[in-house]
């Protein structure tokens, strides 16, 4: 089939009827039309329509080298440093249809999978049926051009003990019997971006005891979203139907996290990757190398998030004639300095890359494990700095039903105005930059940079354990031998 068109993404996720849950609500029906997910699903449509813009489609797809079809360049699996830059320049038009506010572009865990099938062998360990499926699945997902979301995280409900010591041994998703048809799954994972995905993989994560005891929590497998038994508990959505000149990010791009219940879910054998094997759940991400190839992702993500953080602090600085001010400066070179160090981080990550045993070309890690390290920390930065630089300017919004207010309309347009503009064109960009930095869905994107990606806690502490600080310590040692310790007089 190759790549889809909108349309035929708005088809397909209306045709699986999965268990979402909103509000006490269950939605029955197409659910992209369902309100709360209407303008998401627009989104997501708007990005498969990219693919075929002409002048685009040669930069975001590639001949599937089985069906001849074009399918989505995020699935090449890279064997050539021009491949990873290839790779990143289809990402960036992704990235930077949302101004990099899409964290579930389906790029992330298209390169996810393609990490993941090129190391089929990894999963041969566990069972060669294993490495199989895991080939085929990527196959499937790339001809069909599908979107994943996935889950990774136990429950929240004790974190003094791992899944199998809860105080109900259910409450972390857990391998509830084996059959001939697959292996039927109860329990729960925390939390999966994108719901209206059309498949979901559930992957291990946290660390797995090599015991019997946790065992039934060492697996990785895949799922349609609408499986039977499969229930997504939606959070409160932070896209409360206001116009798009209210709330502009809001309005189209609530991508939605949701608990995710399995009921007793049966995973058809065909859809598992591993079972039962803590230690190979445990080097999962880092023998695929699939975690670099995510990042890269990421982190074209990241740059065009920040760029356009920056672009919105930059024209309410010209806007109300604040370029003058030496703190306004140094606050606009801070921003200035985060999207170039994650650049930098990128271009490294490429011309540093080599081949993995896999044969595939892999972005050198140590740049995109400082970037993802970084991030963290420079994102709600510079939601402050928009604080910051905004100020009072951030309240002043009317919205549109006060526009379109006769009354009104004279005061705002003469109350409201900025130094080089009218008081319309000033309003629409402070809710913008209103709903970057301070609305609902601001304050859920400054959380979603802190932990999406894991713990920084311990991405830190990952970080301090795989860098190599030996030479560094060397040359100390060595200048230090320069200089005699004295004896004793
Ligand atoms: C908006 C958003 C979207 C997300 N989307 C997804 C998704 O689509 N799929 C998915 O799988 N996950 C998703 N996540 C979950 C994400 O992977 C986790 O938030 C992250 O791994 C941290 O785990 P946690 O939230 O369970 O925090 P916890 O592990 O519960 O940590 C809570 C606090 O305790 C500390 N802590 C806990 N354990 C330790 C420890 N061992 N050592 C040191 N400190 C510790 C942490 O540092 C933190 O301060 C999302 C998270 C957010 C916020």
């Amino acid at each position: 089939m190759g790549v889809r068109t909108g349309a035929q993404y708005l088809h397909d996720v209306n045709q699986s009827p999965r268990e979402l849950w909103i509000d006490g609500r269950r939605i029955t029906g197409a659910v992209a039309e369902d309100a709360a997910f209407r303008r998401l699903a627009g989104s997501i449509a708007g990005l498969y329509d990219l693919q075929h813009q002409p002048g685009l489609q040669e930069e975001m797809t590639y001949q599937s080298p089985s069906s001849g079809d074009r399918v989505g360049l995020s699935f090449l699996t890279p064997r050539t440093k021009d491949d990873l830059a290839r790779r990143r320049r289809m990402m960036q038009h992704w990235a930077n249809f949302s101004g990099g506010i899409m964290g579930r572009t389906p790029d992330y865990l298209n390169s996810d999978l393609m990490a993941l099938a090129s190391a089929s062998g990894f999963f041969d360990q566990n069972d060669p049926r294993f490495g199989e499926n895991v080939r085929r699945y990527y196959e499937y997902v790339r001809e069909n051009d599908l979107c994943l979301t996935h889950t990774l995280i136990n429950p929240q409900s004790n974190r003094a003990v791992g899944p199998s010591q809860q105080s109900d041994p259910y409450i972390a998703a857990r391998i509830l019997e084996k059959t001939s048809a697959g292996v039927v799954v109860r329990g729960a994972r925390m939390l999966a971006t994108l719901p209206l995905a059309d498949e979901i993989l559930v992957f291990p994560s946290t660390v797995i005891r090599a015991t019997d005891e946790d065992k039934p929590y060492a697996y990785a497998f895949s799922l349609p979203c609408a499986t039977p038994g499969l229930r997504f508990i939606c959070r409160e959505s932070f896209d409360y139907g206001r116009p798009e000149f209210d709330h502009p990010l809001a309005s189209r791009f609530e991508e939605m996290d949701a608990m995710v219940v399995f009921d007793d879910v049966l995973v058809p054998w065909d859809r598992v990757f591993l079972l039962e094997n803590g230690e190979l759940c445990n080097r999962l991400y880092s023998d695929t190398d699939a975690t670099v190839h995510m990042t890269h992702q990421v982190v074209v993500k990241n740059i065009a998030k920040a760029e356009f953080v920056l672009g919105v602090a930059s024209t309410i600085v010209d806007m109300i004639g604040i370029e003058q001010f030496q703190h306004v400066q140094e606050k606009i070179a801070e921003m200035i300095i985060a999207v170039e160090t994650q650049k930098a981080f990128i271009l490294a990550s490429e011309a540093n890359a080599h081949e993995n045993p896999y044969g595939v070309m892999t972005p050198d890690w140590t740049p995109l494990n400082i970037a993802r390290n970084t991030f963290p920390k420079i994102y709600p930065r510079l939601v402050e700095i928009i604080q910051q630089l905004g100020a009072s300017g951030l309240m002043a919004i009317p919205t549109e039903r006060d526009l379109s207010e006769p009354t009104l309309r004279r005061d705002i347009d003469r109350f409201y105005q900025a130094r080089n503009t009218d008081a319309a064109t000033r309003i629409r960009l402070f809710r913008l930059a209103w709903d970057l930095a301070l609305s609902s869905f601001a304050g859920r994107q400054v959380l979603y940079e802190r932990f999406f990606f894991g713990d920084p806690v311990r991405m830190a502490g990952a970080l301090y354990f795989s860098y190599d600080k030996q030479p560094m310590k060397n040359r100390v040692a060595e200048f230090l031998e320069r200089t005699p310790i004295p004896s004793p007089e």
